[in-house]
């Protein structure tokens, strides 16, 4: 089938004005240019934005100074390492993850299949990223044109973009990956892209943009690289990273391959676990890894508030809340904002015919993209793949928060809130269950045991407390969408630093 689709797709391409060329012809004439590498070292400085953590959907992802930037990449044995600092800098501390405490060293090495990172001095395996990382390498200026001319499906395309001839490139990296790359004409690469799985935009835009090139030891070099990811209707993709490159060293003698540490040759993607605990009647706390999620029981359904990471979550939670309400479907399902690692899940409640209860500011994204149902390939879910339902209403269903949004079925009442004027985030909802005295809330209090150090206060703790003062909300515990349950006595304690 897919043999198929690709032999339509060239036909289509002969019969548009493009023209195809010869791409053993373009790709030599490219290396030519460029110079050959077996292993590059790159340095600079920039900045680097945390993507799926912006302030609102329409926002570009929050950025972070990066003061000092250096990778290497060994072709031959398929290996990268990275490393760079980074700091909040001059950029406004706004969206997920701002504002950045000191300067953080982050590092990633990569090794063929294996990707790990560093906490100190420990490796930490990357089992779920080892594949993007493993593709970047092939996307790096050298190494597009190293994977293309070992590609057995690569072709070659001339265009006129804005006036100017272009030639561009495209074949499938990993067996898996379409990677197109832009040569101009003076057969250098100037634009590398391709697409990623991502909960929000499922074939995710992955794109690298290489400019100013300059000649280092007699090898062509960017001297900006600027990246982008996301948003296929913005530009396309938001700004994601940009180094300018101020040392570029190409064919150093490394002669000392990466040695792949046993616990990340070992690791694999842990398997999704929820348990579920009652915290009061009909109301369950699903809780597994860093994200939680809780079921209340309604007359005749469930509502679920947060759909944490991705799909695989979700039907774990839909599953434990079967196992514990066998006889009422979930109707609705409360998504306190839209950062990525909270809506990741949403999409499979939508396919089995829930409302999302979510704030006005994130209508038109996900409407348009994040909960639209056409198809996906690089890693179909259920909405994308099969469609499950039928409706003679508008789906998926939009329940939208400018302020208060009350859902009761005459006995059991939940209020959603709205929490303006947040520095972390601008589609910030909390979940209050006024009978139960229950409070539930994400990214703004993370209630931990009483016998651990109290978290530092934060601005996102003051607007909580500001905002159960302004509601006149009766709480008595606390719920995080991370961490633990926790008394109101104990917040207040720790907000007003007692
Ligand atoms: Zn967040
Ligand atoms: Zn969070």
């Amino acid at each position: 089938m897919r043999r198929m689709l690709a032999a339509l797709v060239a036909a289509c391409a002969l019969a548009a004005p493009a023209a195809a060329q010869d791409v053993g012809q373009v790709l030599e004439a490219a290396a030519a240019a460029m110079g050959d590498v077996s292993t590059i070292r790159y340095s600079g400085h920039g900045w680097v934005a945390n993507v799926g953590q912006s302030h609102t959907p329409a926002d570009d992802w929050p950025r972070f100074e990066v003061t000092a930037y250096d990778r290497t990449i060994s072709y031959g044995h398929r290996a990268s390492y990275e490393i760079y600092n980074r700091r909040q800098g001059d950029y406004p501390a706004l969206g997920g993850g701002t504002p950045l405490q000191g300067e953080q060293q982050h590092v990633f090495f990569t090794a063929g299949e294996y990707t790990w990172t560093l906490a100190g001095d420990d490796p930490v395996p990357q089992p779920a990223n080892a594949e993007v990382r493993q593709l970047d390498i092939w996307m790096s200026p050298h190494g597009f044109l190293k994977a293309a001319a070992e590609a057995d499906d690569a072709s070659a395309t001339a265009l006129m973009l804005e006036g100017r001839p272009l030639t561009i490139v495209s074949f499938a990296a990993l067996d898996r990956y379409r990677v197109n790359g832009t040569i101009n004409e003076d057969n250098l690469v100037e634009r590398v892209l391709t697409w990623v799985p991502n909960p929000y935009f499922g074939d995710m835009i992955y794109d690298h943009r290489y400019t100013g090139y300059q000649d280092f030891d007699g090898v062509m070099f960017p001297t900006v690289l600027h990246s982008h990811q996301g948003d296929p209707r913005v530009n396309p993709g938001h700004n994601w990273m940009e180094i300018t490159v101020t040392g570029v060293h190409p064919n150093l003698d490394l002669d000392r391959e990466l040695v792949i540490p046993d616990v990340v040759r070992e690791a694999t993607v842990p398997p999704v676990v929820v348990r579920s605990t009652q915290m009061a009647p009909g109301v369950w706390r699903v809780s597994g890894g860093s994200h939680h999620s809780i079921g209340v029981e309604f007359d005749d359904f469930i509502a679920v508030v947060e759909a944490p990471q991705s799909e695989a979550r979700s039907l774990a939670v839909i599953a434990e809340l079967r196992r514990r309400v066998p006889d009422k479907p979930i109707r609705y399902v409360v998504n306190t904002h839209h950062h990525v690692d909270h809506a990741g899940g949403l999409r499979t409640y939508v396919a089995q015919s829930a409302a999302v209860i979510t704030h006005e500011a994130s209508r038109d994204f996900y409407m348009d993209v994040f909960l639209h149902p056409g198809t996906r390939s690089l890693e179909p879910d259920i909405l994308s793949s099969l469609m499950p339902w039928f409706a003679p209403n508008r789906i998926p269903a939009l329940e939208l928060v400018s302020d208060e949004y009350t859902l009761t079925d005459g006995e059991r009442v939940m209020n959603v809130h709205a929490v303006p004027d947040l520095g972390h985030v601008g589609t910030m909802l909390v979940v209050h269950l006024p009978a139960e005295r229950i409070l539930i809330n994400a990214d703004l209090y993370s209630p931990r045991l009483p016998s651990a150090e109290p978290p530092p206060v934060n601005d996102s703790m003051r607007t909580l407390a500001a905002t159960i003062e302004r509601l006149e909300l009766d709480v008595a515990r606390h719920v995080g969408v991370h961490g633990l349950v926790g008394s109101h006595v104990d917040f207040l304690r720790i907000v007003n630093g007692q």
